[in-house]
């Protein structure tokens, strides 16, 4: 289990001014993993203030012993899921070894070497591309916001709007994985079968695009078949976290739903490319969110001690739009929600024990989707149906624009920082994608 220790001191600062600057998303107490391409090949890197280190270039420098070279020969295959099967202390050491080369600390021969060689081992962030961190076999995602879910079953007319598990379990469907993207990449609107508003039955581009705002995590270390995974014990099988948008096409969605969303949801998910870790975000705990009052406690396989005092992270999640109005009129994108992580009903302690339950195994480098971050309030609705009110009342995105739904050409951005007091605010990156007009059918 790891612990507060020296990379997460709020005075270590680094000699890479950019990590510095107030508001920066990747000061030296973040260290997020991600992926980027060099010269076509995939390598494994660190976020610093503007740059990415390049971790195969400390290692041919000799700047990193033990088990941090380790854990960097580990990722020496372009991806990361051999460093999130390894013990924690694998990645451990090397977010410790990073901190000490690149904070302004007592001199040592390795940090002038660092300073020294930086300009080969420091990338600039803008001109790298970056990919999917890691093979994602499988990807599930969640329905814990109570006031997202009870929304629905409000516009769907429900007379009882909140499923009768809800307050039980953490309710979720199995996803499609091959169609994670990395941010940036573009969203094109998917074709399929939905009713139009004569209640025909209708086959074409899908009139209804939405986001979902929502926090997934990677799984570390797996569980074999058959065994289940304690409560207490469910934080130690996340590596980190990343933020997602569950993209949905809600007329295609509405219409095929009978087992659970399908074509609605798996035409693309876009995800953030850098992964917060666990250790970094430590400083950000908090208890699980409390639940209302007269709810039933979780049943005791889902109530554990640690969680239950821990299980909470103090993450604060945005969403931003961009229209080409906007922007052939030179304006700035418009924030349409602000949420927190706080909104959810059940931690990721609870979703990852509920999901091995039933003794299903879960692998290195799966993702798990929190569900639709959804708020109380006004602006914490964290999707446009929830903003609308289901399309009755069109949402502005300035510039005298409206919204039902997402249009050809408009950009969502999702960003996400954690913050406490006594500590340095470490941030995400941002998540971002376009929807394309729909492909025209094959003749
Ligand atoms: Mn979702």
């Amino acid at each position: 289990m790891a612990q507060l220790n020296a990379t997460h001191d709020p005075e270590r600062r680094s000699w890479l001014e950019s990590a510095n600057q107030p508001g920066c998303d990747f000061p030296i107490q973040n260290l997020p993993f991600g992926v980027f391409t060099e010269s076509g090949v995939h390598r494994a890197g660190v976020a610093l203030g503007d740059k990415v280190i390049n971790l195969q270039a400390l290692l041919r420098h000799g700047l990193l012993d033990g088990h941090a070279a380790l854990a960097v020969h580990a990722t020496s295959s372009g991806g990361l899921n051999a460093l999130m099967e390894m013990d924690p202390l694998f990645a451990s050491a090397l977010r410790g070894q990073l901190s000490d080369l690149f904070s302004i600390g007592a001199s040592s021969e390795r940090l002038s070497s660092a300073r020294a060689n930086a300009e080969s081992i420091l990338l600039d962030m803008s001109k790298v591309s970056m990919n999917v961190p890691c093979s994602i076999g499988d990807y599930t995602d969640f329905l814990t916001s109570l006031h997202h879910t009870e929304r629905h079953g409000r516009f769907k007319g429900l007379k009882d709007p909140l499923p009768p598990a809800f307050k039980s379990l953490p309710v979720a469907y199995h996803s499609r994985a091959s169609s994670i993207r990395i941010t940036g990449t573009d969203v094109v609107r998917p074709n399929g079968q939905y009713k139009d508003a004569q209640g025909e039955v209708r086959f074409g581009p899908a009139p209804m695009l939405d986001f979902e705002l929502e926090l997934a995590a990677f799984i570390a270390r797996g569980n074999a078949l058959t065994q289940p995974i304690p409560i207490d014990r469910a934080r130690d099988h996340i590596f980190g976290y990343c933020l997602l948008n569950d993209w949905s096409a809600k007329s295609i969605q509405w219409w095929e739903q009978v087992l659970g969303p399908f074509l609605g949801k798996s035409f693309i998910t876009s995800i953030s490319p850098w992964i917060v870790t666990e250790e970094a975000l430590l400083p950000f705990r908090l208890p699980a969110p409390a639940r209302p009052a007269g709810d039933p406690p979780p049943l005791d396989h889902l109530n554990g001690e640690r969680d239950q005092a821990e299980g909470g992270i103090d993450i604060a999640l945005e969403a931003w739009i961009s229209t080409p109005a906007q922007r052939s009129a030179g304006q700035e994108a418009v924030c349409i929600t602000r949420t927190h992580l706080q909104n959810l009903y059940w931690t990721f302690g609870q979703m990852i024990t509920h999901h091995a339950s039933n003794g299903c195994n879960l692998r290195p480098g799966d993702l798990i989707g929190s569900g639709t971050i959804s708020g109380e309030s006004d602006i914490s609705r964290a999707c446009i149906t929830e903003l609308t009110n289901a399309g009755k009342d069109p949402l502005p995105v300035g510039n005298n624009e409206f919204r039902t739904a997402l249009e050809d050409g408009d950009e969502i951005i999702f960003r996400g920082r954690a913050a406490r007091e006594g500590a340095v605010t470490i941030g995400f990156g941002e998540c971002r994608g376009r929807i394309q007009p729909a492909r025209a059918w094959p003749a």
